[in-house]
């Protein structure tokens, strides 16, 4: 993945891209327009070229003309053309002093001087005597005018080449600038997935969870941008919304045991009466009775303290915030220490039945799990109007991977409407001060983080069932 490898912001690095898309352009621009200017250049040299290798030809003609029938006016032509060759050569010498063709032009110049020069001699000759004297210079003539042929032809050839592999090169720039264009439009989007697209993906997962109540931190991207700051500061959030959750939980405990208290104290008044009582007979009968007689009395003392001791203990140790920690524990101890805790908040018409089996160990935070049995017996309870069951059973699913809990009830039972808002926050049906509307919320917070899952089935008048899936094995401690 393409990372920069220094600090820059998002805004920074789009700026860079664009900076050097443009450039490359902008290069690719000046560079074909100077290519083209050079091909017009040649182009026009070319031209020239040819009108040369025609003027030359032209002067090869009148000479032949000239040799075959000896006349003036092919002397006259051959001439005239021969002064057209060489201002042509020198026109082109002058306009392409930069061109690479320089040294043909020269060679030709001088050739046709040389031609030019023979001619004036023979012409001079031919004048005194209107007779042309083959020999040496007449031999010399056509040797130059063959070279001169020779060389126009090789002027057209060379610039030909020219042309040539500059529309090469030029083609071949066109290739690599496609190419790197081709790149950068995938660099591009690449970049912008990463820095962009992927960190808006994390985001929009995580806000799912949330949403669930799975307070999970996102993996921060070291982008080194703006994105990076918003992962980190989402990761804040994350870790914010947890801390508040938790002091939901506290609060709602708090709440449930507020509930509770009114049968707490009930409980805890059985025992006190029996303390009281034995007391009383062990005082008044004092002297007259027998040590055994005391002996037992206070021996239901000790019994009775060590039940209230039990039932206050039990109460404090789960109003006391704890860490969550995950640890094999017992599911029939802990559904049986919430049953005792709200036994007395349950009518006597109303029965209620733990089918646990015995041995059945499950890694589990054992006051958050005590919480949630609590929540779905008290709700449970507040659903029975009259007399009926609540009956808490616990089966390994058929791959031996989960524990299923099932809660079931006997109650009024939800509407489809009501149950499908059952776990959301602040959700109650409960006349004012009497629900807070978290206690199922909180309970679905608390099997998310056991890495369980926890479903309704209800329908109005048939009872409530909640279903809880819980891994036999996970990881044993979780923030
Ligand atoms: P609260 O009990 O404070 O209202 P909860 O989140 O525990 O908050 O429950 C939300 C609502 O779900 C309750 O008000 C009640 O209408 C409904 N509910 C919960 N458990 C049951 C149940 N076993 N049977 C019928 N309705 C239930």
């Amino acid at each position: 993945m393409i990372k920069f490898p220094f600090s820059i912001s998002l805004g920074q690095k789009i700026l860079i891209i664009i900076g050097c898309y443009v450039f490359g352009l902008l290069s690719m621009f000046v560079i074909s327009q100077k290519d083209l200017k050079t091909v017009s250049e040649k182009l026009e040299v070319i031209e020239l070229a040819y009108g040369l290798n025609n003027v030359v030809l032209e002067i090869r003609r009148y000479e032949k003309n000239f040799f075959l029938y000896e006349t003036t006016e092919a002397l006259e032509s051959n001439k005239h053309h021969l002064k057209d060759g060489i201002a042509s050569v020198e026109h082109m010498e002058a306009s392409g002093a930069k061109l690479k063709a320089q040294p043909l032009f020269r060679q030709l110049k001088q050739t046709l001087e040389k031609y030019q020069e023979a001619m004036a001699e023979l012409s001079r000759g031919f004048y005194e005597t209107y007779v042309i004297e083959q020999g040496e210079l007449t031999d010399n003539i056509r040797a130059y005018g063959q070279e001169m042929v020779e060389l126009s032809d090789k002027l057209v050839g060379f610039e030909h080449s020219q042309i040539q592999s500059i529309l090469g090169e030029l083609s071949r720039q066109l290739v690599i600038w496609s190419l790197v264009a081709l790149l950068i439009g995938i660099i591009i989007p690449i970049l912008m997935s990463f820095n962009v697209l992927r960190p808006l993906q994390i985001i929009k997962e995580a806000t799912r969870s949330i949403a669930k109540g799975e307070f999970k931190k996102v993996s921060v991207l070291n982008t080194r941008d703006e994105m990076q700051q918003v992962l980190e500061a989402f990761n804040t959030m994350v870790g914010e919304l947890e801390r508040r959750q938790d002091q939901l939980v506290q609060s709602q405990k708090l709440s449930s045991i507020g509930t509770l208290s009114a049968g707490i104290a009930h409980q805890l008044n059985n025992p006190l009466n029996n303390i009281y009582t034995s007391c009383q007979i062990a005082r008044s009968d004092f002297d007259t009775s027998d040590p055994d007689f005391i002996k037992q009395m206070l021996k239901n003392i000790d019994q009775e303290t060590s039940r209230a001791r039990g039932i206050v203990l039990s109460l404090l140790e789960f109003a006391r915030e704890k860490e969550f920690t995950l640890r094999m524990e017992n599911l029939k101890d802990i559904i049986n220490r919430a049953v005792q805790l709200v036994r007395s908040q349950v009518p006597a018409s109303i029965k209620v039945s733990v089918e646990v089996p015995r041995k059945l160990n499950l890694p589990m935070d054992s006051q958050r799990m005590q919480e949630v049995f609590l929540n779905l017996i008290i709700n449970a309870c507040q659903a029975i109007h009259g007399p009926g069951s609540i009956d808490i059973s616990a089966r390994i699913s058929p791959d031996g991977k989960n524990t299923v809990i099932s809660v079931h009830d006997s109650g009024d039972g939800v509407s489809k409407e009501i149950r499908d808002r059952l776990f959301d926050p602040f959700f109650t049906t409960k006349d004012e001060g009497m629900g807070t509307g978290l206690g199922l919320s909180i309970t679905y917070g608390i099997i998310q983080k056991h890495n369980g899952e926890i479903t309704v089935e209800s329908a109005r008048g048939e009872g409530t069932t909640f279903l809880i899936t819980l891994p036999m094995h996970t990881e044993m401690s979780r923030e």
